[in-house]
């Protein structure tokens, strides 16, 4: 995926009209959206396609799929066929469960992304302590595409050593949760920003800070 400046948008807003707004503002930045489910959930599915054709964007559907195979299979069909190019996948379901979104993506052209640890402090509990045997699991699956904190630099090292140079690693936590775009860009190939940007008077100017910095 061709990611403009290394930067993707979650657009966790829950309203057509404010996301359409802020799309519009960030065009000349951003070509790569994170829709999650604050705006599927408001809007319906067709908001991907929606946002899709108008911003000519790629669409990363952050729906964390976690669910037995046959479910996220379905998951997963239904996402792509309504126009997404990527869909997060939970990896700590296993191997079965993540090779029903890997055969989905594969079945329609489109790719995964799968989540190794998430970003918050809540992460530390259970999900970190496995989050370098899901990456391995990646790996051994031909995975190529991951999702890890960029709260947590070093968790996000050891990732990018199991991943590999070659990876695409996506990572959230830039701004409001803390992390640093910069150093976060010494181990992933992209950051992913929400509040910071559409919380932003100015959209605009905040993703040019973003990458200025
Ligand atoms: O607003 P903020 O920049 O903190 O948004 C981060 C985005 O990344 C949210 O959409 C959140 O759900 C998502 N995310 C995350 N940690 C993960 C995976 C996704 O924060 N591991």
């Amino acid at each position: 995926m061709n990611i403009k400046n290394n930067l993707i948008l979650a657009l966790d807003v829950t309203n057509k009209d404010k996301a359409l707004e802020i799309c519009k503002q960030v065009k000349p930045y951003i070509n790569t959206i994170k829709i999650g489910y604050p705006l599927t959930l408001a809007e319906g599915l067709k908001i991907i396609k929606i946002i899709k054709d108008e911003f000519n964007a790629n669409i990363i559907c952050d729906y964390k799929v976690a669910d037995i195979d046959a479910t996220n299979s379905k998951i997963c069909d239904l996402t792509f066929d309504a126009g997404a190019d990527a869909i997060i996948c939970h990896g700590f379901v296993g191997s079965d469960s993540v090779r029903a979104c890997l055969d989905s993506a594969n079945d329609h052209g489109k790719e995964i992304f799968l989540l190794t640890e998430m970003s918050h402090p809540g992460a530390k509990m259970f999900l970190q302590k496995d989050a370098e045997a899901i990456a391995k699991m990646g790996v051994d699956m031909g995975i190529t595409n991951y999702v890890a904190p960029a709260t947590r630099l070093d968790r996000l090292s050891k990732i990018r050593d199991i991943a590999g140079d070659d990876a695409c690693i996506i990572s959230p936590g830039v701004g409001k949760q803390g992390g640093d775009a910069k150093k976060t860009l010494e181990f992933a190939s992209a950051i992913i920003v929400g509040r910071s940007i559409y919380e932003s008077d100015n959209p605009a100017l905040a993703c040019e800070k973003i990458i200025k910095d």
